[in-house]
């Protein structure tokens, strides 16, 4: 029997393809195996271990779960959580992703573009805050006048950031999109060293629910390829509750970022977005509780599997509950995002409905933030870039 964490992408496809969603089956509370919270030290685990750890719900069992995994990020990344300055420099996208809420077909939406002073003023605003790292993150474009703006963002960052603390700048990760392999190669050139693609399932077939049939699967898998063959910090994500999705799907999803270059991973919540095209959007959505339950028990299962990845506690998290992202700290994530994008803007930056801190600012963010990290026995990892040790292990 082949267990998580040691198959190769191969056998990820062999079994991906044999994988088929079942209605009936989701999210059906798995029996528990003997022993199982005796054994969540063990480095491989079954797929019916996994199935059994993400459906866990009664209170004392979760717990041990969370702690397991909390014990364990201390163990193999540290006991810092390190930031991610997030700029969101623009809603204008050329996809129609169904559930996003700046799809391009969302003509309710304002749409704007920072310009090069803003996004640099921002990013050098996070370097003197002690962030260590800047996220550019935007819809998805192509062109050669956005491709080159990013570029020229990056170095421009890059230039304006060295310091005693900082002598290579901040660290710079970009979340916008599927690009060329040239494109990549540019950003990369000119001082990004991580890329945040998420794949949002490893199910083609919810894959292809998500998004119109233009977007492909394939295309979002050699995307990460070329990613990591740029040299990038590679990193991804699901989306957690989707209509459809089932413990199987979820139990891929784990499978799928232990047999890939994948340095870091991004979950949440599934949320419905104010014009979202899904399909099936008026399907009953799974109950706050419980949906927040699974997706702390999928971070917490996922840093069990992965150990050594960085992991993201995300602000759909916070979205569900006001303590999300501390929830998220406490079972195993060791990265946050605070939004550093002029408020101005943010409203207009909504990829789900019910998003926090709109107009909040970045100080009022910053102070708040590192009181709700102290609170769960972290501390804020200043001045560094915290980058992924997983990448460093798998060159
Ligand atoms: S998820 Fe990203 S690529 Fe898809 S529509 Fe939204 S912003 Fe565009």
């Amino acid at each position: 029997m082949s267990t998580v964490g040691d198959q190769p992408a191969e056998e990820w496809a062999e079994q991906q393809a044999e994988h088929e969603t079942d209605p009936q089956a989701q999210y059906q509370v798995e029996p528990l195996a003997e022993n199982l919270i005796e054994r969540l030290a063990q480095r491989a685990f079954s797929g019916a271990d996994l199935a059994a750890l993400l459906t866990l719900e009664e209170p004392a069992a979760v717990a041990q779960l969370h702690r397991a995994a909390y014990d364990l990020t201390t163990h193999e990344v540290g006991d810092a959580v390190y930031y991610r300055g997030l700029i969101e420099l623009s809603n204008r996208c050329i996809r129609d992703c169904y559930y996003c809420g700046i799809r391009r077909g969302n003509h309710a939406v304002e749409r704007y573009t920072l310009d090069q002073e803003a996004v640099v003023e921002a990013a050098v605003w996070a370097a003197h805050a002690g962030y260590g790292s800047c996220v550019l993150q935007a819809g998805e474009r192509q062109d050669e006048p956005f491709t080159a703006f990013i570029e020229a963002c990056v170095r421009d960052i890059k230039q304006q950031t060295r310091s005693a603390q900082l002598p290579q700048g901040l660290g710079i990760t970009l979340s916008l999109g599927e690009q060329s392999a040239e494109t990549y190669q540019r950003w990369r050139e000119a001082g990004a060293h991580r890329y945040l693609l998420r794949i949002e399932t490893s199910s083609p077939t919810l894959f292809a629910r998500l998004h119109p049939p233009e977007q492909r699967f394939e295309r979002r898998l050699k995307a990460l390829e070329d990613l990591a063959a740029c040299g990038f910090q590679v990193g991804t994500g699901v989306m957690i509750g989707l209509p459809g999705q089932t413990i199987a799907d979820l139990v891929a999803d784990i499978r799928f970022f232990a047999s890939h270059a994948i340095d870091m991973i991004g979950m949440g919540p599934y949320l419905t977005a104010s014009g979202n095209a899904m399909p099936d959007s008026d399907a009953a959505t799974m109950a706050p509780e419980r949906l927040l339950t699974l997706t702390l028990n999928m971070i917490a299962t996922t840093r069990l599997v992965l150990r050594d990845v960085n992991i993201a506690a995300t602000t759909a998290l916070q979205t569900l509950v006001p303590d999300g992202r501390e929830r998220g700290i406490a079972c195993g994530a060791n990265i946050v995002m605070p939004n550093i994008t002029p408020t101005v803007a943010r409203s207009h930056y909504q990829l789900y409905v019910g998003k926090p801190c709109l107009d909040e600012g970045r100080e009022a963010c910053r102070g708040c933030l590192e009181r709700r990290i102290r609170a769960v026995g972290r501390r804020v990892g200043r001045d560094a870039w915290g980058d992924s040790k997983h990448y460093a292990r798998r060159l």
